[in-house]
């Protein structure tokens, strides 16, 4: 369908970074992965190039246009380009970090700060999440003791995006008892005494992204890094997400359009029995689905980036647009994969297959941020559900949970009176590796260990990959 969203000076940039994109990051990516982060330069390059900091005052450096279809433009570059793990690092820093600063930092933080975010120097990531509390923000233990002008920060995060690269970490931490009131944010920065980067997490996708853990023991942190007023946090956290998750379903769409459009190619190509793939029947049904199925969602995603332009977003619909794209993110790529033998190989650039490693992916970005239970808390709110009042949802995915196990128990029979005892093993394995998938969050995420070696395989990519 004809896209009227972008004007000209969106396309000229979205074909500027694309430039960019070919040149500095498409030729080093596979390193990049294998070394399981991307190299700093990366943003002083972008920053150098002018795809930093767009929203940013002139004054301090940036663009000065205050315009997300400029961040839209790179993060749809990104995803086209099959390069998520390097991009993510720069669309945290553009789109969930940036707005942190603009919104609540006074005129002297901006100084301080803000031409650093703009040419790359001063690389960002937003610390909330800790080893126990997620999805569950208003849990986290993390504590900041005001001590004359200084808080002293003790705790640690984990999860943490951009957390090796980190200079400037916005970190949620306790300043009261108040599981809301007492939240504040805080800048901790590169350096500072008593702050220690963990371990860079090896993730089973998004390789060349760390994602990392930060400890913090005794960190003395200048009340002027206060971000906002003191008891501010939540609500800060809050008032934000909204363009978080619409940087979130910007991607998941592209990347779904990515998805099709290399299926689309590769079935054009591709010979069997004398004929194209595309030629049969089914195949053509199946793209026909996932072309509506992609400009239906393009043109909600874009309606909400209006939106959000126009300060007019709500939270439940960004949470809609984050929850659905993600959603077709996954159904698309589930069916584009099988049409390529070649699934299985690690393939990146704007003519390669689609591989397995879309399809991890696809799992871990939705993942990477407040959850789908956090979503649905927001889409319900207008409806007269408090986003803190979560027990109907307890009780929802309790309920949910219990139906899966017996129809797949259900399913497992019935697979069981048809096949050899191999295949058996392999499709409980699976099934245990779906259950574990929705039980355990982001953890499925990471290379989960259990006790008995043979039970390693139930992690989530492994149990997949006997499909
Ligand atoms: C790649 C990656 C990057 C990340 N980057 C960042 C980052 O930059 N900064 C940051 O702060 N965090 C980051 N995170 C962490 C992310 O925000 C958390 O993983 C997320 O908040 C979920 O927390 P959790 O993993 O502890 O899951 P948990 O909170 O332990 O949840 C586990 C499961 O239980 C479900 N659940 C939880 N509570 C309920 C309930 N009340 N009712 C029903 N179901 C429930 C959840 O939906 C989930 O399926 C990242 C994570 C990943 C994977």
């Amino acid at each position: 369908m004809q896209r009227n969203h972008f004007e000209a000076e969106h396309e000229a940039f979205a074909e500027s970074f694309r430039a960019f994109v070919d040149k500095a990051i498409v030729p080093n990516y596979m390193e990049w992965e294998k070394a399981g982060i991307s190299p700093r330069e990366i943003f002083t390059e972008a920053g150098r190039s002018g795809f930093l900091g767009m929203a940013v005052p002139e004054q301090y450096g940036g663009g000065g246009v205050d315009d997300f279809r400029f961040n839209q433009a790179l993060d749809e570059q990104i995803a086209m380009a099959g390069v998520t793990g390097s991009g993510l690092g720069i669309t945290l820093h553009n789109d969930t970090c940036l707005p942190y600063f603009l919104t609540y930092c006074t005129d002297e933080q901006k100084k301080r700060w803000l031409p650093g975010i703009v040419s790359g120097e001063l690389i960002t990531a937003v610390a909330m999440t800790e080893p126990g509390a997620g999805s569950d923000l208003s849990g986290i233990r993390t504590s900041a003791k005001r001590d004359g002008d200084h808080y002293i920060v003790n705790g640690s995060k984990t999860f943490i995006t951009n957390g090796i690269n980190a200079d400037l970490v916005i970190t949620a931490v306790r300043t009261g008892e108040d599981r809301h009131k007492g939240m504040s944010l805080v800048i901790i920065e590169r350096g500072m005494d008593g702050f220690e980067r963990g371990r860079n997490l090896d993730k089973l996708g998004l390789h060349s992204q760390d994602t990392a853990e930060l400890s913090f023991a005794d960190v003395p942190v200048p009340v002027e890094n206060l971000l906002g007023a003191e008891g501010e946090g939540f609500p800060q956290l809050t008032q934000k997400l909204p363009q978080e998750r619409t940087s979130i379903a910007v991607a998941a769409v592209a990347e779904a359009r990515a998805a099709f459009e290399n299926t689309l190619r590769y079935v054009q190509e591709r010979k069997a029995f004398g004929t194209t793939i595309g030629s049969f029947q089914n195949t053509k049904f199946v793209l026909a689905e996932i072309a509506t199925e992609v400009d239906v969602a393009q043109a909600f995603i874009d309606r909400c980036v209006d939106l959000l332009n126009a300060g007019e977003l709500t939270p439940a619909d960004a949470a809609k647009a984050k929850w659905w794209s993600t959603e077709l993110q996954g159904r698309v790529i589930d069916r584009c994969l099988p049409a390529h033998g070649r699934g299985f190989i690690h393939a990146i650039g704007r003519n390669r297959p689609l591989s397995l490693n879309a399809w991890v992916e696809k799992h871990i970005f939705p993942g990477a941020y407040p959850p789908t239970l956090g979503e649905m808390m927001a889409i319900l709110e207008p409806y007269g559900f408090s986003v803190l009042d979560v027990e109907n949802l307890r009780l929802h995915y309790a309920t949910t949970l219990r139906h899966w196990l017996l129809r797949f128990e259900h399913a497992a029979d019935r697979v069981a009176a048809m096949f050899d005892d191999r295949f058996v093993r392999a499709w409980r394995l699976y099934l245990a590796g779906s259950v574990a998938a929705f039980a355990t969050g982001s953890l499925q995420l990471f290379q989960v260990s259990f006790a008995r070696p043979q039970d390693n395989a139930i992690s989530w990519t492994r149990a997949h990959l006997y499909q």
